[in-house]
Formats: structure tokens, C-alpha cells, sequence
């Protein structure tokens, strides 16, 4: 009998029983236990953490895991939580989320796009404006990273005949998609992009990156979708750029702080369309599915799957 696996969330109870149940479902030959219901002896003897956004000092508890897998892709807040002496992570990399994630970028490309932020605006005051179309290869997207769910949404845009650019921290060739990286790259991207969308993760060098300065080196008129993390943004920037009237509109999906505070101004600014960071789900099923086999193929062969760069943070 393999050594048990543990099961840490902050989920409720429920949640997390539905999560334990597909989990065993998809691992069978493996003893998967829920962290709060383990003995302090299968807490010595677990060798994997199972874990979606864990209580730091519950993994603590579990001194002997070699390894941690992330039930979420993005991992900034347990790198963030869990510090550098962290055992490896592995996050989830599910072609289902990036198909959703690119999914999602293409509809809220389309709704910026197709203007219906102003349409909505002009039905509350009964005003038929019509305005011009715009093809989409006359739009450029720019996509601030360029990964998993950066190339999905890529791949996606360009087949609905947006022109897409792509900027990445490493410089990447991605079929016929242009692509920069570097600082000279970034100018470059914001200077070119009617529709800017960030796909990158939090770390260190990202935090506050879309601020003032950023936004200044925008396309008066450009548009913003935020998929990412909210602290990326600078708050009080992009909301002085909008009033400005030099960004036209942003789609912010995610934020510093979550659920949204009642109080922020992002409610009810009417350049801003509030979502509650629904643009990537995780499906419990082929979620489940991807960590059952990169476990059995641990166990198979003793190799870990691509860990995370925990210096880099993600
Ligand atoms: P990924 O595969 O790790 O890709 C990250 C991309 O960002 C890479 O292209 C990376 O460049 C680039 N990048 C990182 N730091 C950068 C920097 N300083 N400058 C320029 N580019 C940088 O991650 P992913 O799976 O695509 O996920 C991206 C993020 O989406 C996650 O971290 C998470 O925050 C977010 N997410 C949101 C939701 C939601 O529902 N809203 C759901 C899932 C994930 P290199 O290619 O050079 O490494």
C-alpha cells in the first residue's frame, strides 16, 4: 500500500470532500486523505501534498512530502505564502483551462471590439448611435504573456482574424504570431495594441508593472483586460487614465482584493466592467485527471513533472 496523499485546501468541508472524491476517483491504487482528517502518524508518512491555496502552516505539518502539486495554474499566492524552502511545486497545466482562458479573452475581445460598452451606455439614454465597424485585422491584441493560457488565447484570436502580438520575459517564436520581449518589447506592444491583455503571472517583477508610465505609452483609445492578478495594475492609475479618456475601457476579472470591497470605485466607474474572476475556472474532472497522471508517472518513474521556478515565482 503506497503512502498516503494529502489533501490540503482552504476549501469548506464539502468543497473539498467533492474535490477528495474525483481526485480518488481518477487515483484509485492511492490513499487520499484530507489534510483536516489525517492522524498525526499519516501526516508523518504523506509523501505528496495535493493542495489548492493550503493554510502555510498546515503543509508544515507534513514535514516528509517531496513534492506539492497545485490543484490551480496560478501559484503565485502559495509560492508568495509557502517561501523559498518550499518542496517543488508543480501547478496544473490543463489544456481545458486554456481553452476556457482562451475562450474568455476572445469573448471579451469581441465585446470590446464590437463597442458594447458604448451601445449599453447609449440604450440608457434611448440614443441610436450607430458606430463604425472595424475589421478585426485592423485591431491589434497585444498579449502580455505569452504561456500556457497566453498561447491558447493567441492561437484563438488569430483565427477569429485579429492581428496579435505577443511579449514574453524570454524572447519565443509562436508560429506566425509576432512576438517581443524585453523592455524594448514592451514599449513596443503598448504602443501598438488597441486591446491590451494580461496573461502573466504575479511575481516580483510584474507587481505594479501596468501603472502611470505604462498607460501614458498606451494608443489613446486603447483597451485593457485584466485575466491575470489584480496588483499587476497600479488601481489608481488605470482609474486616472480612463477618466482621462486616453484608455477607452478595462475588463478587470481579477483584484488586490477578492470578493471586490462594496466601497471600490470600480463598480460603478462607467469605463470599467467588473467580473468575479471567472475568466479561467478549474474543472474539477480533467483537473483531477492531470494530477492523477502526474502522480502515477512519479511513482512510475521517480520523475517529478516541471516544477516552477520559485526564484522567478512562477
Ligand atoms: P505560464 O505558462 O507560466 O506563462 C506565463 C507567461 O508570462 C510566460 O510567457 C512568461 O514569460 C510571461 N512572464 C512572466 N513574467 C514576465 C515578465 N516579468 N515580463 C514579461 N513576461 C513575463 O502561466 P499561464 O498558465 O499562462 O498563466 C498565467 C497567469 O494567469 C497565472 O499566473 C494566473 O495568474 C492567471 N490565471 C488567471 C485565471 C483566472 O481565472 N483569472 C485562471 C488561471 C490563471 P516566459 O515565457 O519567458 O517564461
Amino acid at each position: 500500500m503506497p503512502k498516503p496523499l494529502a489533501l490540503v485546501t482552504r476549501m469548506d468541508a464539502a468543497t473539498e470532500a467533492l474535490w477528495r472524491e474525483t481526485l480518488a476517483d481518477a487515483l484509485p491504487e492511492e490513499t487520499i486523505i484530507a489534510f483536516r482528517d489525517m492522524s498525526a502518524e499519516q501526516r508523518l508518512q504523506a509523501e505528496v501534498a495535493i493542495v489548492a491555496n493550503p493554510d502555510p502552516a498546515d503543509v508544515a505539518q507534513l514535514p516528509n512530502i517531496g513534492w506539492i502539486h497545485s490543484l490551480w495554474a496560478g501559484v503565485e499566492r502559495l509560492v508568495a505564502e509557502l517561501g523559498p524552502e518550499a518542496a517543488p511545486i508543480v501547478r496544473l497545466v490543463d489544456p481545458e483551462l486554456a481553452r476556457v482562458m482562451a475562450e474568455a479573452v476572445l469573448a471579451w475581445t469581441y465585446y470590446l471590439h464590437r463597442d458594447m460598452p458604448a451601445y449599453r451606455a447609449a440604450q440608457e439614454k434611448a440614443d441610436w448611435a450607430p458606430r463604425d465597424y472595424r475589421h478585426p485585422r485592423d485591431v491589434t491584441v497585444g498579449l502580455l504573456g505569452l504561456g500556457e493560457l497566453g498561447k491558447a488565447a493567441a492561437d484563438r484570436l488569430k483565427g477569429a482574424g485579429f492581428n496579435v502580438m505577443g511579449w514574453s520575459r524570454s524572447p519565443k517564436v509562436f508560429g506566425t504570431i509576432e512576438t517581443v520581449s524585453g523592455e524594448g518589447g514592451f514599449d513596443r506592444i503598448l504602443g501598438v495594441a488597441d486591446i491590451l491583455v494580461c496573461l502573466m503571472p504575479l511575481t516580483a517583477e510584474t507587481r505594479g508593472m501596468l501603472d502611470a508610465r505604462r498607460f501614458a505609452a498606451m494608443k489613446p483609445g486603447a483597451a485593457i483586460i485584466n485575466f491575470a492578478r489584480g496588483p499587476i495594475i497600479v488601481d489608481a492609475d488605470l482609474i486616472a487614465a480612463l477618466d482621462a479618456g486616453h484608455l477607452s475601457h478595462a475588463v478587470l476579472d481579477v483584484f488586490a482584493q477578492e470578493p471586490l470591497p462594496a466601497p471600490s470605485p470600480f463598480w460603478a466607474h462607467p469605463a470599467i466592467t467588473v467580473l468575479p474572476h471567472i475568466s479561467g475556472p478549474t474543472d474539477r474532472f480533467t483537473a483531477a485527471g492531470i494530477v492523477a497522471a502526474n502522480i502515477r508517472q512519479w511513482r512510475q518513474t521517480g520523475q517529478l513533472p516541471k516544477t516552477i521556478d520559485i526564484k522567478a515565482g512562477y
